[in-house]
């Protein structure tokens, strides 16, 4: 993807003590001390750790729930947005196109695919500015933004603020980081687990495609990357 083309992604909130919280919520499943005496029982990262990983591992992923992170994201086509918001236990809030009317020239994604042919990539430029004509020739004539966006394409781009949980978390990047996924999503998400590795690295083993996970691939048509289970 070219650079300029690329979403641009920033973690703009979390939770500071995010292993204690969920080392709290898995030891008081299974201590007689209470939740506040828990939390102020350890600092020690590695006894957290490896408590939080067998309690994860189990399947036991209400204790993970308790954590929320919230994404600032721009500069991703209205396609990328469109298979975001499919997952249900995630809360967003898109920039709107009904009251954003764009002004001249829209802002638009083109695929690594078209960009990288320069002939293909001028012919999907000048598709964009006739939308845009379009587009400015209807909301001029009075048409309101919410009707005159019926033209906009696929492509335009848009931004979004998305808010989930760490399990929902896990599941995002387990499947949308599967070569499987669309190139942006996968692009988009992947600069999201990086964002939030970044800040806590104890996730990394857990933000990966699903098959690292399975240790083997689920999917149809497989990359190889695991092998497939005999059929
Ligand atoms: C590679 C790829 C290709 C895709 N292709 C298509 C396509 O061609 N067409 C299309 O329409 N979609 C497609 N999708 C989207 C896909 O079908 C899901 O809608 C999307 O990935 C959200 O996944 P999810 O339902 O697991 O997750 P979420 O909505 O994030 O939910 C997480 C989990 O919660 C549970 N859950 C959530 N809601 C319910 C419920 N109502 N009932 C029971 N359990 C629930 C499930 O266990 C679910 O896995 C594709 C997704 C991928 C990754």
């Amino acid at each position: 993807m070219e650079e300029n083309n690329k979403p641009v992604v920033h973690l703009i909130s979390k939770p500071e003590n995010m292993l204690k919280t969920i080392y709290t919520a898995c030891r008081t499943c299974y201590s007689a001390l209470s939740p506040y005496e828990i939390y102020n029982s350890t600092d020690d990262e590695n006894k957290m750790l490896n408590l939080i990983e067998k309690v994860v591992a189990s399947g036991h992923y209400s204790t993970i729930e308790h954590i929320q992170v919230t994404f600032a994201i721009s500069n991703v086509s209205r396609a990328c947005t469109h298979q975001l918001v499919r997952h249900r236990h995630m809360s967003f809030s898109q920039k709107s196109q009904r009251y954003v009317k764009e002004k001249g020239q829209f802002d638009y994604i083109i695929p690594p695919t078209i960009a990288r042919d320069e002939e293909l990539k001028k012919k999907f430029e000048n598709f964009m500015g006739e939308i845009s004509k379009v587009y400015c020739e209807f909301t001029e004539a009075g048409i309101p933004a919410e009707d005159a966006r019926a033209v906009l394409p696929n492509a335009a781009a848009s931004s979004i603020v998305a808010s989930l949980n760490l399990r929902e978390m896990i599941h995002l990047a387990n499947l949308r980081l599967c070569t499987r996924a669309q190139y942006e999503i996968r692009t988009m998400i992947k600069m999201m687990c990086d964002e939030l590795v970044k800040v806590e690295p104890w996730l990394k083993p857990y933000l990966v495609p699903k098959c690292e996970r399975l240790g083997y691939c689920d999917e149809d048509k497989s990359c190889g990357r695991k092998p497939k289970l005999a059929q």
